[in-house]
């Protein structure tokens, strides 16, 4: 009896491999380094041998497994399961995964980028559970993000939907690694927040207010140093200049996300990594943000809350796709 699931989380660092019953109720888990700089041979010869240990450790057989289920990076074709180089992963160029996995294993692969893949594990089994409409937005090293609507992904044309952190605030802003300016990524990113927390501290050492020691305490004194996290830790301690780049970052974030909500009219929008660690120190001016920017009915219809899953996302997104 093909009783069971087998999700495959595949990141730059990481590779992790999960047994699942029909519930989606993780039963055995192995994690390796992805070594991304030995290329997509030694990381597939490394999943074979993972997927058969993870189903040996759940004390099942082979035969027992119907479908796997593949988290990750995009670009990449789910109709023919190709990825086209992940920025994370040198040389994964147009790699038929989904083939290479089913002749291996001989059950239906299915294969989905990470931020969607994601959004529909919290649809089915976290933050999302019981709405209609999900918007998940991850919000960490990039802002990427997954739209969940009665149950299914929406991909658009191409598997390009989505791209949540790409839509421009300010044409004239910062750079963002897809090349234009003011993307709300540039902005909202870990290393945006730390960006602009550096430059802030810079211009206030220039003018020579003392406000930014704090900050700058907390990451050893070293303006390189400072990153999002000590920006939400000195804003906790009432830190005015922290708590001016927290409700800079609440700004675009929900005006971005305004934009989203003006647009899709989803019933729920959860936020993941820094909101979650931030809390309602960021999510209330978030809210804050939204309900002045979107239509009041939009705004009326949507609930902002951090992401439920936590350390489990990415095993949850992969078995997310075939329970
Ligand atoms: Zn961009």
């Amino acid at each position: 009896m093909r009783t069971h699931v087998v999700g495959i989380d595949i990141g730059g660092t990481k590779l992790a491999t999960v047994v699942a019953d029909s519930t989606g109720h993780i039963l055995s888990k192995v994690r390796k380094p992805t070594l991304a700089e030995k290329g997509p041979e030694y990381a597939l010869q490394l999943l074979f041998e993972m997927v058969r240990e993870t189903v040996a450790s759940a004390d099942l057989v082979q035969e027992s497994v119907s479908a796997i289920g593949v988290s990750c990076g995009g670009p990449l074709d789910t109709k023919t399961g190709v990825v086209y180089s992940p920025p994370n992963l040198p040389g994964w160029d147009a790699l038929p995964l989904k083939a290479q996995l089913e002749s291996e294993f001989h059950i239906p692969v299915t294969i989905e980028n990470d931020a969607n893949a994601s959004a529909l594990a919290e649809y089915r089994f976290g933050g999302g559970r019981g709405y209609n409409a999900l918007l998940y937005m991850t919000m960490s090293t990039g802002i990427g993000g997954g739209i969940v609507i009665d149950g299914h992904i929406y991909r658009g044309a191409n598997d390009s939907a989505g791209e949540v952190g790409h839509q421009i605030l300010l044409p004239d802003g910062p750079p963002c690694g897809c090349g234009k300016r003011g993307c709300l990524e540039a902005l909202c990113s870990g290393p945006a927040i730390a960006r602009r927390a550096q430059d802030a501290i810079q211009k206030q050492l220039t003018d020579r207010k003392a406000a930014a020691t704090r900050l700058l305490n907390l990451a050893n004194n070293r303006i390189e140093n400072v990153k999002s996290e000590h920006v939400l830790q000195a804003a906790r301690t009432g830190d005015i200049l922290a708590l001016q780049l927290v409700e800079e970052t609440a700004y675009y974030m929900g005006w971005g996300i305004a934009n989203l909500v003006n647009i899709l009219n989803p019933d729920i929008v959860l936020l993941g990594t820094i909101a979650i660690a931030a809390g309602d120190l960021l999510l209330d001016p978030i809210r804050k943000t939204v309900s002045e920017f979107a239509m009041p009915r939009t705004a009326e219809a949507v609930k902002i809350a951090p992401a439920q899953l936590g350390e489990a996302l990415g095993d949850l997104a992969a078995i997310a796709l075939v329970v």
